[in-house]
Order: structure tokens, then sequence, then C-alpha cells
């Protein structure tokens, strides 16, 4: 039962791969520009905004691959304990766990006598999938990978973060934050809008929505540049 209140499925599991990597490119995008735009305000060269961007690239990239790999493979563990729980139960009080289930079919809606005849043909075809499915929420397409999704959530990262570097690369000296902020500000709102449709949602809506927070976390960065550019520099 603490299955289904534990929040911590994973988004890659919930929205699908698409929309995963859309958001890990968002992610590498976001923090990688606005280390490029706070570096560039703070008056550095060009070497130095390189430097700054090629270094948050892998650092993101290393983080979220860390983060995806332990967030997935906490899910794997509380579903196996959960499931090998399970097996014991159904092996040392079939009865209880019969009766459980047929409650839970109850509480969903069907009468007392279908519940039970539900319960019993499903406990003999296989018990273990029928409490794992209706009683913990666990479904085979749910089943994680976490070395996949570490890999996927660093290429993605990666691949969003390269936008930025190298625009700053062929940007021209003194104008890299206004170049960088607004290349990000456009590869924001596609892939904004591309997220929103492959999650089904309004495109002008998602694009608005990421170029927003794209656009706060640049401004912060840069003010904070700006402000130790001038006390340092
Ligand atoms: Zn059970």
């Amino acid at each position: 039962m603490s299955r289904l209140s534990h929040s911590e499925i994973h988004m890659v599991h919930r929205i699908g791969w698409l929309r995963a990597a859309v958001l890990g490119a968002n992610d590498g995008i976001v923090s990688t520009s606005s280390l490029v735009v706070g570096v560039a305000a703070a008056g550095s060269g060009p070497t130095e905004i390189l430097i700054a961007g090629v270094a948050g690239l892998v650092a993101g990239a290393m983080s979220m691959a860390a983060g995806e790999y332990v967030s997935v493979s906490s899910q794997t563990d509380a579903e196996n304990a959960d499931l090998t729980r399970e097996r014991r139960e159904l092996a040392e009080t079939p009865g209880a766990e019969l009766e459980e289930l047929t409650r839970i079919y109850v509480e969903r809606g069907l009468d007392r006598e279908l519940a039970e005849r539900v319960a019993v043909q499903l406990t003999q075809r296989d018990a273990l999938g029928a409490h794992a499915r209706d009683e913990l929420g666990i479904s085979e397409t749910v089943a994680a990978r976490p070395v996949q999704a570490a890999v996927v959530s660093a290429l993605t990262f990666a691949a969003g973060a390269v936008i930025p570097v190298l625009v700053a690369l062929v940007s021209p000296a003194g104008s890299t934050s206004i170049v960088v902020a607004g290349s990000t500000l456009v590869a924001l709102a596609i892939l904004g809008g591309l997220g929103a449709s492959a999650g089904g949602a309004g495109m002008l809506r998602g694009a608005a929505r990421v170029t927003f927070w794209g656009a706060l976390a640049m401004g912060v960065t840069a003010a904070i540049g700006a402000v130790f550019g001038v006390s340092v520099g």
C-alpha cells in the first residue's frame, strides 16, 4: 500500500522517453546558458567563457546521470521489496490476500459477489501479478531501467548544453551575453512547444512557460555576473 502514496515514480516512466529527452535538453540549455551569460556579464574573456560553458556541460551531464541512476534504482528497489513481501504474504496467508483483493474490487465499484469471482479467477491465473497491479500499482511497463535512464539524461542534457557553448564560441566578443541569451530563448521556445505537444498540451503555453523560466534564470545569473564584474573586476 505504501507504494501507492509514494510519488517518486520517475519522470521517464510517467511521461515517456520523448518528453524526458526534451526536459533533459531543456535543463542543459537553461543551466549552461545561464552560466555562460553570468560569466560573460562579469566581463570575462572568451577563453574563460568557453571553459565555464564546457565545465557546466560536463558537470551537469554527470549530475543528471547520477541523479537519474539513484532515483530509478531506488524505485526498482522499492518495487522489488514490495513484490518480495507480497510473494511471501501470498504463500503464508492466501486467504487474507484473496480477501484483500476482493475488497479492492469492491472499493472500485464491483458488488461483493462479482468482486469475489474476479479475485478468485485472477488469483488462480496469476496471484502475484494481480496483487502487483491492483494493490501495489506496479505494471510491467513501469519496469525501471536505471542505466538507460542515466545515459539518456546525460546525453539529452549535453545535447541541450552544447547549444549555448557553440553560440558563445562563434558570437562576437563583447556581445556574448546578448547573443547567447537570445538564441537560448529561441531554442527554449522550440523545445517547450515540442515537449508540450508530445505531452498532449498546447504548444504555445508550453513554449511560453519554458521561455519564461529560461529568461528568469539567465536574468538572475546575468545580474550576479554584472555585480561581481563591477566589484571584483
Ligand atoms: Zn496483497
